[in-house]
């Protein structure tokens, strides 16, 4: 099966295209699957810059449930990518409860001051943070999915023996939680060059038996679906013979079929 379940909207004012481009594109790339998983409303003091304002959420819901019900193929689901930091639990369990979400994304993202942009300090320190942050999102029990495991790497190239037992520990907490980890393929067309986890942290996972959610991270209707070929391959390399959805915070397992038709982009970059 065809599944990406990572992809916003312009409520968060960094993304374009409307829902129904985003699930033509889904349709040109035969996706079964697509859920919406747009920035959630977090308290002001750690960032409203990139993600809907709070009045807003009931809108994203209808917006999505109103795909939901005109869209036979692929079947949508109602997401939702949600910044963990602490001290912010509350607010993001009480929205988490308020609607009828499929699954929610957990996001470490540079806000909350862990990162001082202007003096970031050394890459080894700025790794420890991060992943520490990593570590406590997934023993938050908060999300299903533990998105885009080492974006830190923008901003701390840092060696492997660094961040290798670094990330270890955070899968540990990872597998004991349940949750799945994501394989965020938006990083390949970023400067890194490099999807999000790097292979060695992907093959940890694997591992440790941690499912894994595949996710294009679109903010461009024509990037859904973008990576998600090379992505089934390099997993079911790994082992792995299915890919997670969810229903109403239940997972599914979809089964990686590799003669399954690639998509079509649309996109020249
Ligand atoms: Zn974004
Ligand atoms: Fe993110
Ligand atoms: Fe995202
Ligand atoms: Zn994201």
């Amino acid at each position: 099966m065809r599944v990406d379940l990572h992809m916003h909207t312009t409520l968060c004012r960094h993304a374009t295209g409307t829902v129904d481009e985003y699930i033509a594109q889904g349709q040109r790339m035969g996706l079964d699957i697509m859920g919406f998983t747009d920035h959630n409303p977090m308290p002001e003091w750690y960032d409203t810059a990139a993600r809907m304002y709070p009045e807003q959420l009931p809108t994203y819901v209808q917006w999505i449930t109103e795909a939901q019900a005109r869209t036979r193929t692929p079947r949508i689901l109602l997401g939702l990518e949600a910044d963990f930091f602490p001290g912010t639990e509350d607010a993001v369990r009480e929205q988490i409860d308020t609607y009828d979400f499929d699954y929610i994304i957990g996001s470490v993202h540079p806000f909350g001051g862990w990162i001082d942009f202007a003096a970031p300090g050394d890459p080894e320190d700025l790794c420890r943070k991060y992943y520490s942050l990593l570590e406590k999102s997934a023993q938050s029990r908060l999300f299903d999915i533990i998105a885009h495991p080492d974006l830190v790497k923008h901003w701390a190239p840092a060696s492997e023996s660094v961040w290798k037992p670094l990330a270890a520990r955070a899968l540990d907490a990872v597998a004991e939680s349940g949750a799945a980890l994501e394989y965020n393929a938006s990083g390949a067309y970023k400067d890194i060059q490099e999807v999000y986890p790097n292979p060695v942290i992907l093959a940890m996972a694997r591992e440790r038996g941690i499912p894994i959610a595949f996710g294009s991270d679109a903010h461009d209707a024509q990037h859904v679906g973008r990576g998600l070929d090379n992505g089934l391959k390099v997993l079911a390399e790994l082992g792995y013979d299915s890919v997670v959805a969810f229903d109403k915070r239940s997972r599914q397992e979809c089964p990686i079929d590799l003669d399954e038709p690639a998509g079509v982009y649309l996109d020249s970059e």
